[in-house]
């Protein structure tokens, strides 16, 4: 396939598009389990071929079970004047989610020890869940928590908590082959833009552009409510997963910081190689951390009755910006050129994935005159000349049979586009041969 970059202006647009999605989803009351869930669900599948899977409660996955399905239609706090001090109205945080029902009037003294909040950030509503143990509660900005005067307040939390289903999509891609690439991203996050919609935007959009290209892997794209949703997939598909070559879980690709890559926990897979090298050539301050056993599904991928070769790619990782679960966490600070460049970023690491493979040089005694065969004018026009010729005589010197195209373009120093366009017109020029068992 040819999946080639986005042109700047081009970048421009199609951030723009991920943002207006991201918007788009923004208000919808998610969770691990819920309608909230299936609307964001069906939403994407209007984007991509997605098949919508349920998955009855109380089913078991390993060492966990699929919960009670949550939904909520409405909850508040009123005073005694019937105002609303505390409105799931106004925003969909306000409410700790999977809260069981209540209704009950109390005193501020008795509904304190149900109330969250972040006093290091006092205007900031805190996101809180309680999936695994039966609980209510409202998250409020701190300074409005000190303004509630003593007195009796209305509580209502109107949702169900019942036997349902957890929802998941998944959009299977059919390649060459049937070994995988794995893209995953969570969506079970209420109002945050950083923290989930804008790995479900760039999925999508990789998604969309992958199924009009010829692939030579299978690709599967799982929207999952996570952790559970995680362990659902590989408790039901634990044959299906051991065809997974590569994985990238996605989250928290918007903001303006620069890319983090997070190593599968065997750190040396070709994904790791493939993402390392990217981010590489991408400049400024890209870093790449160790796996660690916290985090998002990678957690579960890695876990070590599977250790499937799965990074993860994020701007700046959960936890590490102060907006990170909270209400801060809003369409202000996803960027659409932050949006482009992610999808970018993955585009690059895709074609690295597609078209890493090895060749063996036709002419390996000696190097072959590559002037007399006009080579040197014939590789991508904006690569410069000095790179294109290192770019030959790298490829003719380690097409071995032994080395692949991303082993030659490290060793090279050079970017992988311009050591695979080296490759090609050399190939074109019958000076190499596609080594059968070279794999990618
Ligand atoms: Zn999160």
């Amino acid at each position: 396939m040819a999946a080639t970059l986005p042109a700047t202006a081009a970048c421009a647009e199609v951030g723009g598009q991920m943002l207006a999605l991201v918007a788009e989803l923004f208000p919808i009351c998610r969770s691990i389990t819920g309608d909230g869930l299936r609307q964001t669900l069906r939403r994407i599948g209007r984007e991509i071929p997605l098949e919508i899977h349920e998955v009855p409660s109380g089913t078991r996955a390993f060492d966990w079970t699929v919960p009670k399905e949550w939904n909520i239609r409405d909850a508040y706090v009123r005073n005694a004047r019937g105002e609303r001090v505390i409105d799931f109205q106004a925003s969909n945080l306000h409410v700790l989610n999977y809260s069981v029902p209540v209704r009950r009037r109390m005193t501020l003294a008795e509904l304190r020890p149900h109330l969250y909040t972040v006093p290091e950030q006092p205007d900031w509503v805190p996101y809180r869940t309680s999936y695994y143990e039966e609980r209510w509660g409202f998250c409020l900005a701190h300074r409005d928590l000190v303004a509630l005067p003593a007195g009796e307040y209305d509580v209502c939390i109107d949702a169900t908590l019942a036997d349902g289903h957890l929802s998941y999509g998944e959009c299977y891609l059919p390649g060459e082959r049937r070994d995988e690439v794995l893209i995953s991203c969570h969506c079970c996050h209420p109002s945050l833009a950083n923290d989930n919609l804008s790995g479900i935007a760039v999925a999508t959009e990789l998604a969309r552009r992958l199924a009009d290209a010829p692939l030579r892997h299978s690709y599967r794209f799982l929207f999952i409510p996570g952790t559970i949703g995680s362990l659902v997939w590989l408790a039901t598909h634990e044959a299906g997963a051991s065809r997974i070559r590569h994985g990238l879980v996605l989250s928290c690709l918007g903001d303006g910081g620069a890319f983090t890559y997070k190593q599968s926990r065997r750190g040396d897979a070709p994904i790791d190689r493939a993402a390392a090298h990217v981010l590489g050539h991408a400049g400024a301050a890209a870093r790449i951390v160790q796996f660690s056993p916290y985090g998002y599904d990678e957690r579960q991928y890695c876990s070590p009755g599977f250790d499937l070769p799965v990074g993860r790619l994020t701007r700046t990782p959960n936890g590490e910006y102060p907006e990170y679960h909270t209400s801060a966490d809003d369409l202000g600070l996803v960027q659409p050129a932050s949006l482009a460049e992610s999808l970018a970023a993955c585009l690059e690491i895709v074609e690295i994935l597609e078209q890493d493979r090895r060749y063996v040089s036709l002419n390996p005694k000696g190097e072959p005159q590559l002037g007399r065969r006009g080579l040197y004018g014939s590789v991508g026009g904006r690569v410069a000349p000095k790179e294109t010729e290192a770019a030959l005589l790298w490829v003719l010197s380690l097409s071995d049979g032994r080395h692949g195209l991303l082993d030659i373009a490290e060793r090279a120093a050079l970017p992988f586009a311009v050591v695979q366009q080296a490759a090609e017109a050399l190939h074109t020029h019958g000076l190499l041969r596609p080594e059968s068992k070279g794999e990618g």
